[in-house]
């Protein structure tokens, strides 16, 4: 593997500077923005589609109400979710997106994702376009090197995307992970160094953010709640990872999924979670 370097990851900077928050005290640190990252197919039958489409609204955005950073209350039709991987993911990667999963199943005490097996043949570039991956009707988690197919700006890391079950129902029916390939290189953040002009990006940290929308929930806002994991930015870079969620996060899962055993008590449960992604065994 090539090592570029701090050299290289600076160039980044100035290409992308504009995008990003530079942090001086390490040369490998930037702050991507996640906004508009996620959301419902947007479809021309259904204005409420369409409101959900800029981030949910009324009680959703207001951070007095229980539904704040929830957009599918009810969550998915059916559990557990089955998802697929696409074949570009190779088996690192595929462990640290299934510790994400794991993190939010600890969080609620349940299973709630089902391993399906790798997609033959079929990787993020296999679709024309973002939305047309979920006509399959599978879960996919996609990594994507032609990003601007995906109409998503460079400094997008991922998208998730899904298909709601009816215009009047919230409760998702199917929906995919598509992960910017092109710009970043995904895996461990401990040991990736950037390569070929792509900055490296934790894939557990950017996975659990993810699930976090593929599971129903918003983004929270850093001045509500700092630890979520579901702040619209966050840092990435060589050796910089945020792979646990905060209680807060745990709360929102549960009001969606509710709780099994001791993954009812809230607190402990954070314990868990901040122990497990310390150390995965
Ligand atoms: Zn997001």
């Amino acid at each position: 593997m090539p090592r570029f370097g701090f050299q290289y990851t600076s160039l980044i900077s100035v290409t992308m500077g504009v995008f990003m928050t530079f942090v001086a005290c390490g040369s490998q640190l930037y702050k991507v923005s996640m906004h508009g990252d996620s959301g419902p197919r947007p479809t021309v039958q259904s204005a409420k589609v369409g409101a959900t489409t800029a981030s949910a609204s009324g009680d959703k955005l207001n951070p007095s109400s229980a539904t704040y950073g929830i957009h599918a209350p009810e969550g998915w039709v059916s559990l557990p979710i089955h998802y697929k991987f696409d074949t570009r993911m190779d088996s690192v990667q595929r462990v640290q997106i299934q510790r994400a999963m794991r993190t939010w199943e600890t969080a609620v005490g349940k299973q709630l994702f089902n391993y399906d097996g790798i997609q033959t043949g079929v990787n993020g570039d296999s679709f024309p376009d973002l939305y047309s991956s979920l006509d399959d009707g599978i879960n996919g988690l996609y990594f994507d090197n032609n990003w601007a197919k995906t109409g998503k700006d460079r400094v997008v890391l991922a998208t998730t995307i899904w298909d709601n079950e009816s215009d009047v129902s919230d409760r998702m029916l199917t929906a995919d992970m598509r992960y910017n390939n092109n710009d970043y290189t995904f895996g461990d953040s401990m040991v990736l160094w950037p390569e070929e002009g792509r900055e490296v990006a934790d894939l557990q940290t950017v996975a659990t953010h993810e699930l976090g929308h593929f599971l129903g929930l918003n983004h929270v806002e850093s001045n509500v709640d700092p630890q979520s994991i579901m702040v619209p930015s966050l840092y990435i870079g060589q050796g910089v990872t945020q792979r646990g969620i905060s209680s807060g996060d745990i709360k929102r899962l549960q009001l969606i999924y509710g709780c099994s055993g001791s993954a009812c008590d809230v607190e402990a449960t954070h314990l868990k979670i901040v122990r497990s992604v310390k150390d995965p065994g």
